[in-house]
């Protein structure tokens, strides 16, 4: 008989008629006379019912029943007795597809989000991950169909690269060399005219330089992949793997920009809002009860613009005011998270974009403001999480940009090709990176983005 998935089942009212479905149990409860199982085949959040009559089954079959192994049921749909639910099974056939011991590490409910760290491959079934992990899969979905409805062209960026400038943090050398015998030169340094390449290569810490090659010649693209940064940053938001979507628009300014960015993570909310209801809820009664109630405020409302500089007095402020920050606030510094959420959470209680940083905060792509001290920087900064995307107008005059790049001795050897951008056709444009794992610890209320990606990769953990 074919199977029906859980999700469809629950919707049929066709009582009477014959069903096959296959699944995992959650919990199975009964008396002598009947057990009642409750089967998960991760098509939704929700288990559906299935009654076994216990005279009509084999004992020992029904003994291994347990919480985790796999069943095929077959049975007739019938309208469901209980409260929570409208429909139920009445089996007349079940075969244990796989038998799940008392080790299985699932086993227990409430255990804590470290321990199912260390069982990340079991995680994925339950209940929590399994709702995490459906609202990811719709937020790549919107994140596409935004997109491409707004004439967006998905673009595909590198992933091993060449350049060692782009500027976003410490980067994983890529090599095929023994590194138990390495060719040196007379002054000590590796040879790597021998390696894969023929130099030295390295994993992306951003789309955004070949990005902009895009922009520059197809007008609107979106970058979404894995990027890579050997940042020792053990936070509860920083990942050594993590996915970026990186949008890139000729002719578009700063302005243009924040416009794109708000519209975009807004739509990206609302389809969470509209497609991943039954998730949504149960995160919202589990895991966070102010979730719903965020999200929804974050749709509805204008995020606040205002230049960093307005940022710090407001920071400052809220110092003398006697509100204690762990790391100072003085015009110039790169904001830690902690200020970054008292902007949003505590002064204003709203998304906040936050424009025109010092320069030397920035990287040297971003397009200098007449002050001549800040950029046209732009990043914004979220309730619960701190920055959530980071972008900016970039510079498109390539005196000046050679300029800022002599003044930074930024090694630009390998890098003839993005200058070339300024070089032939230059034209202003924009463009930002939001992280792929930080929307999703916003939509579902997570607390840590290793909960958030299915095999997180962090300093001294790359299991699985
Ligand atoms: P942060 O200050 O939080 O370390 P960043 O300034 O290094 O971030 P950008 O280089 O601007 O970040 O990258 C763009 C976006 O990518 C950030 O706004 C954030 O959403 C995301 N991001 C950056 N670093 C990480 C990381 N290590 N893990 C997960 N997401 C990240
Ligand atoms: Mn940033």
């Amino acid at each position: 008989m074919k199977r029906t998935k859980i999700i469809d089942l629950l919707n049929r009212k066709d009582f009477g008629a014959e069903v096959c479905v296959k699944g995992w149990v959650r919990t199975r409860r009964g008396s002598k006379s009947v057990n009642f199982i409750a089967l998960n085949d991760g098509s939704t959040i929700k288990n559906v019912q299935v009654v076994a009559d216990v005279e009509k089954f084999d004992a020992e079959m029904l003994k291994l029943i347990t919480t985790g192994a796999c069943l095929s049921v077959e049975g007739t749909l019938v309208e469901s007795q209980g409260a929570g639910q409208s429909v139920e099974i009445q089996a007349t056939k079940i075969e244990v597809l796989g038998t799940c011991g008392a080790d299985y590490p699932m086993q227990k409910k409430g255990q804590s989000f470290e321990y199912m760290r260390q069982h990340a491959h079991m995680r994925l079934r339950t209940n929590t991950f399994g709702a995490v992990f459906r609202i990811r899969h719709n937020m790549a979905i919107a994140i596409h169909k935004y997109f491409h409805d707004h004439g967006f062209f998905y673009f595909n960026t590198p992933i091993i690269t060449a350049s060692d400038c782009e500027g976003a943090g410490q980067m994983f050398q890529v090599t095929t060399k023994n590194l138990y015998d390495l060719k040196k030169d007379k002054d000590g340094k590796i040879d790597y005219s021998d390696d894969f390449f023929g130099k030295t290569t390295s994993l992306t810490v951003s789309g955004q330089l070949e990005g902009e090659l895009g922009a520059t010649a197809l007008g609107a693209i979106y970058t979404f992949g894995p990027t890579f940064r050997a940042e020792n940053s053990n936070t509860p938001r920083h990942l050594a793997e993590f996915w970026m979507i990186e949008p890139e628009v000729a002719f578009n300014d700063i302005t243009d920009n924040m416009d794109l960015a708000e519209d975009f993570i807004k739509y990206c909310v609302r389809w969470a809002l509209d497609n991943c209801k039954d998730d949504l809820e149960f995160l919202n009664k589990m895991i966070d009860k102010t979730l719903l109630e965020r999200l929804n405020f974050v749709v509805d409302h204008d995020f606040v613009r205002l230049t960093y500089t307005d940022g710090i007095k407001i920071l400052e402020d809220a110092v003398k005011q006697g509100h204690k920050f762990e790391f100072p606030v003085y015009w110039g510094v790169d904001l830690a998270s902690e200020h970054e959420r008292y902007l949003v959470e505590q002064h204003f209680k709203k998304p906040v974009i936050l424009t025109d940083y010092p320069k030397e905060i920035k990287a040297f792509y971003m397009k200098m403001n007449d002050d001549g001290k800040t950029v046209r920087a732009m990043d914004v900064l979220f309730p619960q999480i701190g920055e959530i995307i980071g972008g900016s107008e970039r510079e498109e005059s390539y005196d000046k940009l050679m300029a800022r790049i002599n003044e930074l001795s930024i090694p630009m050897k390998d890098m003839w090709w993005y200058l070339d951008t300024r070089k032939f056709g230059t034209c202003p444009h924009s463009g930002f990176g939001l992280g792929f794992e930080r929307l999703i610890l916003f939509v579902t209320g997570m607390q840590n983005i290793r909960d958030v990606i299915p095999f997180p990769r962090t300093p001294k953990s790359a299991d699985f």
